[in-house]
């Protein structure tokens, strides 16, 4: 166990901090993240590598659909206007689905961060996870915080150069296959892959692969925390749903102030004294270079890593864990009225202690039946009937559709022998992979009889037509009416589509015209 002298002192100022803080168009300030260890930042490792993985791999990932259809599991086939997504194909008219998968994406967003605040800026976000690679690849070439304050403080050496150009070069490197993985999501990967590096592939491709490998590297690598602080709007969204049941990473001052390098000449001086000795690692490990002791920041991606810094602080003093720690504000407030005697004194730590030494049975402390509350109950039963009616409308949906138009110039002809004939433009739908025997029947308006455009067979109410996998058929279809049968200016009737294997079927109204004369 250390004494808090004996605790490494960093030397790390928050970029934001009060007491330097900078005129508003001032230069940015270069960050030096230290590297942190502990359960969060083992955390962020596994859903780094899993959030990468499903990005750069998922194109890869092959789904059979039979010889009609691409075998990518995961496909925008903008050509076709089809999207892929395993065993579901979408076509253009049915991207409400996309729709409402965005609209529970945001519901899920306002779950998440009425819940546990910010989580998703500091775990899952494209952006924070990028920097994170970036600062891998950083770290391996350049060395850990020290290392790179020197490097970067130090002249140009021919070291410095080789490994300035290193770390340049293998980021561009990924913001490449960031970009490659991106346009592999719009066509085959495989063939994609090769055409690219034949010089075949469409010039939008290579125009893609630019644009998203120098926003990468521009993003991840030389802007890094800018995005978050000055482009993202999610900052400043997020208060307004953030409420004192929410979680986020809080420096506990209620334990940790008055912080103090010389906690024993302090309490030997008779003075209170906390249990921050401040040796700012939780500042140097900051990927934002903010310090969280000076409370809630905007900056603040509740990544937690100040969180593991201050946890191993605490090991070595002997000192109890979470001085920073994931807490919500009302559990807060409630431990500060502690430790202030209600407000009416500064910070006294030892009010939040036994005389024993432990923490008071008063203390406030997470539960998680705090997550529930109305709000986020609202948020849950919002997103589940999402879900729920887009998968319902998902199982039930047809897969054989038709649609009708109806000549509108002219409405109807009047033939040799006074019968009425009307034209109407057919749909065929065949919205599965495979080939399909459609029986389009006519259905009401008795004693019509139909012809089909282009099929050499005699008016009938019946007709078998051939449909390819995965596509529209487009028929002219007349509808003829003998004169002895016409009563009325306009009647409706139904044209029916079947498909005589799976038994699918569905019909569209149309109107059959006649002139006033006929009735
Ligand atoms: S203050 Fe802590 S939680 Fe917030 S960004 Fe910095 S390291 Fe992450
Ligand atoms: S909060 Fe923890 S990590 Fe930060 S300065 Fe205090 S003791 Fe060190």
């Amino acid at each position: 166990m250390l004494d808090q002298t004996q605790v490494e002192r960093l030397e790390a100022e928050a970029v934001n901090s009060a007491k330097v803080r900078q005129p508003m168009y001032a230069a940015r300030k270069k960050i030096f993240p230290k590297r942190a260890s502990g359960s969060f930042r083992q955390f962020k490792w596994l859903v780094m590598a899993v959030t990468l993985g499903i990005y750069y791999l998922t194109p890869w990932l092959r789904w059979d659909r039979g010889p009609f259809a691409p075998d990518q599991a995961v496909l925008l086939d903008v050509a076709n206007r089809r999207f892929y997504f395993f065993f579901i194909e979408i076509w253009p008219q049915e991207f409400y689905y996309v729709a409402g998968l965005l609209v529970m994406a945001g519901v899920g967003l306002f779950l998440i961060t009425s819940t546990v605040g910010r989580a998703w800026c500091g775990y899952t976000c494209p952006q924070t996870v990028w920097v994170d690679l970036f600062l891998v690849v950083e770290r391996a070439i350049e060395g850990d915080r020290n290392a790179r304050i020197k490097l970067d403080a130090g002249p140009w050496t021919p070291r410095k150069l080789v490994l300035r150009v290193s770390k340049h070069a293998i980021w561009l490197v990924i913001g490449a296959l960031t970009g490659g993985a991106w346009i592999f999501y719009f066509a085959d990967a495989p063939t994609l892959l090769g055409e690219l590096f034949t010089g075949t592939a469409a010039p939008v491709a290579y125009i893609t692969v630019a644009v998203l490998t120098a926003t990468t590297y521009t993003f991840g690598g030389l802007m890094r925390e800018q995005v978050c602080t000055y482009m993202c709007p999610w900052p400043r969204i997020q208060a307004a749903m953030l409420d004192e049941s929410s979680l986020t990473v809080t420096y506990n001052d209620w334990r940790g102030e008055p912080r103090s390098r010389h906690a024993k000449k302090v309490q030997a001086a008779g003075q209170p004294v906390g249990d921050c000795v401040d040796c700012n690692a939780c500042v140097a490990v900051c990927p934002m270079g903010i310090d969280i002791r000076d409370g809630q920041q905007l900056e603040c991606i509740t990544c937690a890593l100040c969180i593991d810094a201050c946890d191993g602080v605490m090991d070595k003093l002997g000192k109890e864990r979470g001085l920073i720690s994931y807490a919500t504000l009302s559990d807060y407030n409630a431990n500060m009225m502690l430790a202030t005697a209600g407000g009416a004194s500064s910070v006294n730590p030892a009010l939040v202690r036994t005389d024993d030494g432990l923490f008071s049975d008063r203390l406030a402390h997470f539960h998680i039946r705090k997550i529930f509350r109305p709000r986020t109950y609202v948020y849950m039963a919002m997103w589940s009937l999402i879900g729920l009616g887009l998968l319902f409308s998902l199982l039930t949906r047809d897969r054989l559709e038709i649609n009708v138009l109806h000549d509108r110039n002219p409405q109807f002809v009047t033939l040799s022998d006074g019968s009425i004939r009307n034209g109407y433009t057919v749909k065929l739908l065949n919205m599965i992979p495979e080939p399909r025997t459609i029986i389009v029947t006519l259905g009401g308006l008795p004693g019509a009889e139909m012809s089909i455009v282009g099929v050499d067979l005699p008016a009938d109410r019946s007709f078998a037509v051939q449909v390819e996998p995965d596509r529209l058929k487009m028929l002219k279809v007349f509808v003829r009416l003998p004169a002895d049968q016409i009563n009325r200016e306009a009647q409706t009737f139904t044209f029916r589509v079947e498909d005589k294997v799976s038994f699918e079927s569905n019909e569209y109204t149309a109107t059959f015209n006649a002139p006033e004369i006929a009735r």
